[in-house]
């Protein structure tokens, strides 16, 4: 555990931070974000890929206004998320996918302009046509293909997108509207098969994905100008190595390699770009032995931070002496680190070796900008929710 892993500026906040009793906190690093963010864009954009970013990953307004000006978009997952980052962003293009859209969600998108909505169903694509009348809707078909990833985190199989057959007749349903005088139009395809993968993996996939959906868009939406595939999300981060970061530059040669022009190509990661620009700032407030155990408490748990228990993963941490050390030092191998809450669930790191460690010390989690307060269970135990702040 060294803690020169730590750029200079995360650390001095997070002291300071500490001395000014902010903790538990999230801090977010925006010019790192911006930085990566920048690079994806730059290596993505060199290949003719469009870029959005999934704002499930992290919605944060403040992480959205970095990230518009370097997206070509957000992707959105819930009428929620539509309305906070429309809020957040006029401007953006806004894509919105996912299972469940209500009347009323679909209605908003509508009327407040989405750029493109993810038709999950067939029932779904006809309320689109039902709700739109005149309007212009671009829609791309999701698509749920059978193309299993070994090795993947995730497979997104199950509920999201259509079958093949069901694909053939949402493109007949959507033509035969547009025929009637419907503003719904399709505009190509949408899958998001799986997370997890590396660059390599997410290359074979998308071959798989680009060979079938140019067959098609051929046959089911001919004469369409500039068909567009999406090709998801789920670039993998290595929670075990903080500083190993996904190949976007192998994966948009890569992608280069496989387009030839007929298509627009689109990505949508979330998790790659903002993992790394987060922080889960805590500190130590008992540290005991138990049968032999070894384990610091710290203030604030699972309840901020449940990516670790969401994932099954010890969350990377460094640990800083605190302005307000006291107590015996601890030095351990293989320490537990545990929150505030009652339930032995909510472990945030094991196997954790640390020198010198006490009472007031901070605990910086890394690895903290994605999934992470915006999955966890805040209210659970009635404890403060955290502060939130921001290098920028
Ligand atoms: C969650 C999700 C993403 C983003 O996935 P990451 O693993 O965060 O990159 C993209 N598209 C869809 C449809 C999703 O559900």
């Amino acid at each position: 555990m060294r803690d020169d892993v730590l750029p200079a500026a995360v650390r001095e906040r997070a002291l300071a931070l500490a001395a000014q009793n902010q903790l538990p906190a999230f801090l977010y690093d925006l010019p790192a974000l911006k930085t990566q963010a920048g690079q994806i864009r730059d290596a993505l954009a060199g290949a003719g890929v469009e870029f959005l970013y999934a704002a499930k990953a992290n919605p944060d307004a403040q992480l959205l206004r970095v990230l518009a000006p370097l997206t070509d978009g957000i992707e959105v997952a819930s009428g929620g998320e539509l309305e906070h980052v429309m809020d957040a962003l006029p401007h953006a293009r806004v894509a919105f996918g996912g299972p469940g859209k209500t009347d009323r969600e679909l209605m908003t998108a509508i009327q407040r302009g989405v750029w493109r909505l993810h038709v999950e169903s067939l029932r779904e694509l006809n309320r689109v046509i039902a709700l739109a009348g005149r309007r212009p809707v671009e829609v791309l078909l999701r698509a749920n293909l059978p193309f299993g990833v070994t090795g993947a985190a995730l497979n997104m199989s199950g509920p999201f997108g259509m079958d093949e057959e069901s694909l053939v007749v949402a493109a007949r349903i959507a033509r035969d509207a547009a025929a009637a005088g419907s503003g719904v139009r399709v505009r190509g395809v949408h899958v998001h098969l799986a997370s997890g993968l590396d660059a390599e993996q997410k290359l074979t996939l998308d071959e798989r994905v680009l060979d079938w959906a140019r067959t098609w868009l051929r046959a089911n939406l001919p004469g369409l100008k500039s068909p567009e595939v999406n090709l998801g999300g789920g670039m993998t981060v290595d929670y075990a190595e903080p500083g190993h970061r996904f190949d976007w530059a192998a994966y948009a040669k890569g992608l280069a390699g496989l387009a030839d022009g007929s298509v627009v190509l689109r990505v949508e990661p979330g998790r790659a770009v903002s993992v790394h620009s987060g922080y889960y700032v805590s500190d130590v407030l008992d540290l005991k032995y138990t049968r032999g155990q070894a384990y610091a408490i710290a203030r604030g748990g699972t309840h901020h931070l449940r990516t670790p228990a969401a994932k099954g993963h010890s969350q990377p941490l460094v640990a800083l002496p605190g302005p307000q050390r006291s107590g015996d030092a601890l030095n351990d191998d293989s320490l537990t680190v545990v929150g505030q809450l009652c339930t032995p669930k909510d472990q945030l790191a094991t196997g954790v070796p640390v020198q010198d460690l006490r009472i007031g010390d901070l605990l910086v989690f890394r690895m903290a900008g994605a999934y992470a307060w915006n999955i966890s269970h805040h209210d659970f135990l009635m404890h403060p929710h955290p502060s939130f702040a921001y290098l920028d």
